[in-house]
């Protein structure tokens, strides 16, 4: 039996209809931003692997300091231990932040860190008023992540939908633009005193298909959200770690939001880890004497060593002057090219923000998440080594940011010819 059979034998892979689904690809070995897989057939990976990956696979400099953390210290129980990666870490990452983050909650992934910044925010209510403020605002078409607080102030959708009873009550708003921005104001200052939180994913939606809005107008939304003491958090799960051009999204705001969730590119798509950061202001109320003011939230792999480890090497990359010119150069070539597709008859929009591009097809009606566009789209760009996974009919070029000019001109080219063919 090849690989492919052994997995199907014994796997049940995420978000795949099992019945019959596409070929499970097996991949060997992983180096840059290419991956091989059993037959040495080379692909790019043009999706960061699910948008983890930001400074290719297999990166030997991540690897040797992962490798040297393994031999001294592989765990080590979070609660009443500490170590010196968990705190580097955190003394490190705080000050990039924009705003004042003052603390560092870790957890194991994005949808954990979402779990933990709506925990930190319903509870501040519950710590510092009589009458709690249970009430959470978050975009329509947003994602937040998978386990059940995550899916409750996501989006309703085909994910969502055989948990739709069990989800929590969340005040859905649109996305925010020159139309509608004063409307969705005074909707804020209209429900003001129920408010506990209102969280966000910073400028761009990934999930729900790579929707974009403006920092202006978050930055309205949060005003007014500070004016009724409405908490806000920034999922940038997606987003941070020079995603959008910068190191974090938020820093094209005026206001800061009181809590941040980090995962995805925060160990440079090395190991699963997650992180809430919050300011002093969520932070000083849970400090008491009562014991029931603390957060009682922790997972077994709770600021794991080796994965504190991975991040803070990938910390060194990203904080390299390089990487942030690599980061611009991606975004200078996504705009030029998405200059040459402008306006073409199968495209009904391309945006773009920083190593983001974004091509959403003509469908002719049928939008969904499931239209079959989506397979043929994956499945030509597979068969010329790129990988390339489109949400619904949402194209989109997420790389990392050590991709050469040529491999893009290389996926710009294969885009092009399928604009032709499909
Ligand atoms: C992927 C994602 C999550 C969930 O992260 P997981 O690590 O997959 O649980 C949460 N928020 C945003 C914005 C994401 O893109």
């Amino acid at each position: 039996m090849n690989l492919a059979e052994r997995d199907e034998k014994v796997i049940w892979h995420p978000y795949t209809q099992m019945k019959s689904p596409l070929p499970h690809i097996p991949i060997t070995r992983g180096e840059g931003v290419y991956l091989f897989d059993e037959n040495g057939k080379k692909y790019i990976d043009a999706v960061s692997s699910w948008w983890v990956n930001i400074h290719g696979h297999a990166h030997p400099y991540i690897a040797a300091k992962v490798a040297e953390q393994l031999t001294t210290l592989e765990h080590v129980i979070f609660a009443g231990f500490t170590h010196e990666p968990a705190v580097q870490l955190a003394e490190r990452l705080l000050p990039l932040l924009p705003g004042s983050q003052e603390k560092v909650f870790y957890s194991d992934n994005g949808s954990t860190a979402v779990e933990v910044a709506l925990k930190m925010c319903l509870q501040y209510w519950v710590n510092t008023t009589k009458k709690p403020r249970t009430k959470i605002i978050a975009f329509k078409d947003a994602y937040h992540g998978d386990t059940f607080g995550a899916m409750s102030v996501s989006g309703r959708s085909i994910f969502t939908e055989p948990f739709n009873p069990l989800l929590f009550d969340v005040e859905f708003i649109e996305l925010p633009n020159a139309q509608n921005i004063a409307q969705l104001r005074s909707k804020l200052n209209y429900l003001s005193n129920e408010v506990a939180c209102f969280i966000f994913e910073p400028m761009v939606l990934g999930a729900s298909g790579m929707l974009m809005y403006e920092a202006q107008y978050l930055d309205e939304l949060i005003e007014t959200c500070q004016k009724h003491g409405i908490l806000t958090i920034a999922d940038e799960v997606m987003t941070g770690f020079g995603r959008t051009g910068k190191y974090f999204s938020c820093e094209a705001l005026q206001n800061r939001p009181d809590i941040f969730c980090l995962s995805k590119g925060l160990t440079g798509g090395t190991m699963p880890l997650g992180v809430t950061t919050c300011n002093s202001k969520i932070f000083n109320a849970f400090l008491s004497d009562d014991k029931l003011k603390t957060l009682y939230h922790g997972h077994s792999f709770t600021a794991n060593p080796v994965a504190c480890t991975a991040a803070l090497a990938s910390l060194d990359i990203l904080l390299q002057p390089e990487t942030l010119l690599h980061i611009k150069r991606i975004a200078s070539r996504h705009q030029e090219f998405a200059e040459t597709i402008l306006g073409h008859p199968k495209l009904k929009n391309i945006r773009q923000n920083g190593t983001i591009l974004v091509m959403e097809w003509e469908t002719g009606g049928d939008t969904s998440y499931l239209n079959g566009l989506r397979d043929r789209l994956y499945l030509y760009f597979l068969e010329r080594g790129i990988v390339l996974r489109p949400l619904g009919n949402v194209l989109y070029i997420l790389p990392p940011y050590v991709i050469s000019d040529e491999d893009l001109a290389y996926i710009y080219q294969n885009i092009l010819q399928a604009l032709n063919d499909i």
